[in-house]
């Protein structure tokens, strides 16, 4: 027979290389992973069978066999579930269908791949065989098919698939263990993996040897066992399973709705964020059963898009078991369970802000961006979100609420007061912020993209409105309390200012919108700042970065009247009216602005070389 050979996407060959790299962590999680996808593809055969029943009659006993061959030194994971034909085969045992991951690992530089550590980040799936194996081999014959493949790598760059003799409806995997790892090849080693991170699959998993075999694990669905009957073991591999991940959970939330509708939810948050939580898509994907036979990996209509972080299983009691994957949209029943599952996690979600800070200050540092989504698309938990949204803020170090916040607003201030930028630390040093530090008035740091919209959409909390401290005229004189902004005091009896605004508009023109005298500086000369009714400066970046945007909107330049620099320019020209000079150095105020707000200068030429432009010359 003929075997073509191909190679893996690369992504791949990435991860293939990390698996071998991981000679010495956990090697018996490949176990875990194959009996996931085994367990996986009964469930959905079973699914298949709702409408196409002859898919699974000749054999509807479904389960899992691990087998051991020592005269061979393989193990074989073979279930009789939904099986894969030649392009499923390929597709699926030669590319990574994650995006996030995929995109993960093609970005990740080589070196880093060979760090042990980064296989506990994502799951490697199936491509774990590796880690014990020197050879794979894989047998499978597609439900309803006749034909049967033979998929076979050596893990290294390429592998073969062709046509094969298989005897029975689904997959056989066969690990040729190498040298080191013949200590797989123990039933009692095998017994104890299978128990320690497959019992709750719900479906029996053999272990044979010879003529001898016996089921290992307790199968029945986890999440109909009572919840006493659970370890945290067994929670922890199970969310693993339907999660497809890596890590642990951070919460979870076992519950049974009995009343008009009867469900069981198992649902877990997880403890780090996944690679592919920013899709495009935003898709919440939960796993849906009916009466414990499985319906879809991935329902939608679960939960609203800011809460798709949380993974899991629903198992209706009330919806028909022939239901079609086209029926779940806007099905009244699942948009129930939806409004339970939403109510639930809120408040598990509120109570753990409450009694764990700590700990929720990790949840929210991974899956805050996401949550804030809801504050503009989701009216109903609009007030719940804001309750456990957290900021920073140029308090101090740590996360604030926007109820700390407020509650200690200074005496006088009416609005919230926000800076956006990409960190938080490189924007406690924004120029931005010296009046605010000199009056003592707290500014919240934004530093997610999400921020731009919900900000605007809500304009206020509490009948506070927000205000960019970059947008508009910086008016602090009604806050008591702290130093007052000195340099506007300075500067404002001083006629030289005026007449120094006027020649820097005159030489800058049309590249700001104005020169104005600035009420928010104490340190700095000079700051750019966004008109009140224009695009707040960072998202304004945002937009161009993301070619939503073509130029930059010309902005204001504040100058501070207190600052030596200003002042000695001032006088300059009050004592000789040299318009020229100031010409010369307007841009280089202009640039100092620019370079402090992160942007490139105006004139991008060595700053000490560059020849100045003269009065009259445009940009
Ligand atoms: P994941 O399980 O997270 O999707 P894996 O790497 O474990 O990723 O498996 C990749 C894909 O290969 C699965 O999504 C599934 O489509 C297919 N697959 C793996 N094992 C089997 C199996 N025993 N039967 C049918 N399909 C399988
Ligand atoms: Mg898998």
């Amino acid at each position: 027979m003929t075997e073509e050979k191909l190679q893996f996407q690369a992504e791949v060959s990435r991860l293939l290389d990390i698996v071998a790299h991981s000679l010495y962590s956990e090697k018996e999680i490949f176990l875990r992973e194959l009996i996931s996808n085994a367990s996986d593809a009964c469930d959905r055969l079973r699914y298949a069978a709702l409408t196409e029943p002859h898919l699974i009659a000749d054999d509807p006993d479904l389960k899992v066999v691990v087998s051991i061959d020592r005269k061979a030194g393989t193990v074989t994971v073979a279930d009789n579930g939904i099986g894969m034909n030649r392009e499923d085969l390929v597709e699926n045992l030669g590319t990574i269908a994650r995006s996030g991951t995929a995109r993960f690992l093609s970005e990740m530089p080589a070196e880093k791949s060979k760090q042990v550590s980064l296989i506990g980040q994502f799951g490697v799936g199936f491509y774990s065989a590796f880690m014990v194996a020197e050879r794979v081999e894989v047998f499978s014959r597609k439900a309803g098919d006749e034909r049967g493949w033979h998929w076979e790598s050596e893990g290294q760059g390429s592998f073969t698939v062709g046509e094969a003799e298989v005897a029975a409806r689904g997959t056989r995997v066969v690990l040729h263990l190498r040298k080191g790892d013949k200590e797989f090849l123990e039933p009692d080693r095998l017994r104890r993996i299978i128990k320690t991170y497959s019992d709750h699959i719900a479906l029996p998993v053999v272990l044979a040897e010879g003529e001898k075999s016996e089921t290992v694990n307790t199968a029945s669905a986890l999440w109909a066992r009572a919840k006493a009957e659970i370890t945290e073991e067994q929670y922890r591999e199970f969310y693993r399973h339907v999660a497809h991940a890596a890590d642990e959970p951070w919460l979870t939330l076992h519950w049974r709705a009995e009343g008009k509708l009867e469900y069981r939810c198992l649902l877990f948050v997880p403890k780090a964020k996944p690679f592919d939580l920013f899709t495009p898509e935003r898709k919440p994907r939960l796993k849906l059963y009916v009466k414990r036979v499985f319906i879809t990996e991935d329902c939608e209509e679960l939960l609203p898009p800011c809460l798709r972080f949380v993974k899991g299983v629903v198992d209706s009691e009330d919806l028909p078991l022939n239901i079609s994957r086209e029926m779940l949209q806007n099905n009244p029943v699942l948009g129930k369970i939806r409004a339970g599952i939403v109510k639930r996690v809120m408040s598990e979600l509120a109570k753990k802000a409450e009694s764990q800070p700590e700990s929720y200050l990790e949840f929210w540092d991974a899956f805050g961006a996401v949550l804030k989504e809801g504050i503009y698309e989701d009216a109903e938990q609009r007030d719940a979100l804001l309750k456990l949204a957290r900021f920073r803020s140029t308090a101090g170090e740590g996360w604030v609420s926007l109820a700390d916040y407020v509650g200690r607003m200074k005496p006088g201030q009416e609005a919230i007061y926000t800076l956006s930028g990409d960190e938080a630390d490189s924007l406690r040093k924004s120029p931005h912020l010296e009046a605010f530090r000199a009056k003592g008035v707290e500014v919240l740091l934004l530093t997610d993209p999400v921020d731009e919209f919900w900000v605007p959409a809500i304009g206020s909390h509490e009948g506070k409105p927000f205000r960019s401290v970059t947008r508009g005229a910086a008016d602090l004189s009604k806050i008591e309390g702290g130093a007052e902004a000195k340099p506007a005091a300075d500067g404002a009896s001083d006629p030289g200012i005026d007449r120094l605004v006027a020649l820097l508009k005159l030489a800058l023109k049309d590249a700001v919108k104005d020169v104005r005298r600035s009420g928010r500086l104490t340190d700095s000369p000079v700051v750019l700042v966004a008109d009140e009714h224009d695009l707040d400066i960072h998202l304004e970046r945002l937009l161009r970065q993301h070619r939503q945007l073509e130029h930059a909107a010309p902005r204001i330049l504040e100058i501070n009247p207190g600052h030596p620099l200003i002042r000695g320019m001032a006088a300059a020209v009050k004592a000789n009216g040299d318009s020229e000079a100031v010409t010369e150095t307007a841009w280089l105020l202009l640039d100092q602005a620019r370079i402090l707000d992160g942007e490139v200068p105006a004139w991008p030429l060595a700053a000490s070389s560059r020849p100045l432009p003269r009065a009259g010359e445009v940009r």
